[in-house]
């Protein structure tokens, strides 16, 4: 029988490198604080590592897949040299008002639509509700959710978590630190508070009481318990 893996889905721009707005050379990639050390105790605890990308400069013509690939290829070696395997990059290259006609379409595969990590999932035999996305943007969460994974919203730049239908059902984090410690946190399962289906239950609870403010609050507690030995 075929084992089933899980992984860690990872939105590629403002969550692992520093977003430079269509950025496609290789020497604009700028690891953010904390990234590799946080990958690093995922893949010790037995996540595959797939990045989910979009990127619709291919779409709008500000560069060619062959780019985005070249710049996947160089942020994998970087990795690597640190000792971290990334297992899959997936990119959308697609955008409805893109200039390119190839690509300039609504697909299946930018999130918020599930399709990449769908795909993704198929190819490396992974379980969905055993994994994990991590992403920067309320479209990063809806397609984990819609793929049926665990979320976790990087709250660390301007795209605040305005969308309380999402806020209600992802965690939110700090910095990719705090990303990977709930996830690891919720391993070592000494917590029920860190279960997201009691999350859920509990911030549905408290609908009108500022849902975002509350599941954080949730979550520090649950920390300070889960991280006792
Ligand atoms: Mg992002
Ligand atoms: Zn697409």
């Amino acid at each position: 029988m075929r084992p089933i893996a899980r992984a860690v889905f990872l939105d590629r721009d403002g969550t692992l490198i520093r977003d430079k707005k269509y950025a496609y050379r290789p020497e604009e990639i700028e690891l953010l604080d904390g990234v590799l050390a946080g990958l690093r105790t995922l893949q010790q605890a037995d996540f595959r590592l797939l990045v989910i990308t979009n990127q619709s400069g291919v779409a709008r013509g500000l560069f060619e897949e062959e780019d985005v690939r070249a710049m996947h290829r160089y942020l994998r070696e970087l990795l690597l040299h640190d000792g971290v395997g990334i297992s899959g990059f997936y990119y959308c290259p697609h955008h409805p008002d893109g200039c390119v006609p190839a690509y300039a379409f609504r697909c299946q595969c930018r999130k918020p639509e599930p399709g990449l990590i769908l795909r993704a999932s198929l190819e490396h035999g992974i379980s969905l509700p055993d994994s994990w996305l991590i992403g920067d943007f309320v479209t990063d969460a809806r397609a984990g959710l819609a793929a049926g994974c665990n979320t976790i919203l990087i709250n660390n730049g301007p795209y605040a978590i305005d969308d309380p239908a999402v806020g209600s059902l992802t965690m939110v984090a700090r910095d990719f630190t705090h990303a990977a410690k709930i996830i690891l946190d919720h391993e070592i399962g000494e917590d029920d508070d860190v279960q997201p289906s009691r999350y859920r239950a509990k911030v549905h609870s408290a609908a009108g009481t500022g849902s975002r403010r509350f599941l954080a609050g949730q979550l520090l507690r649950g920390h300070g318990r889960a991280a006792k030995p």
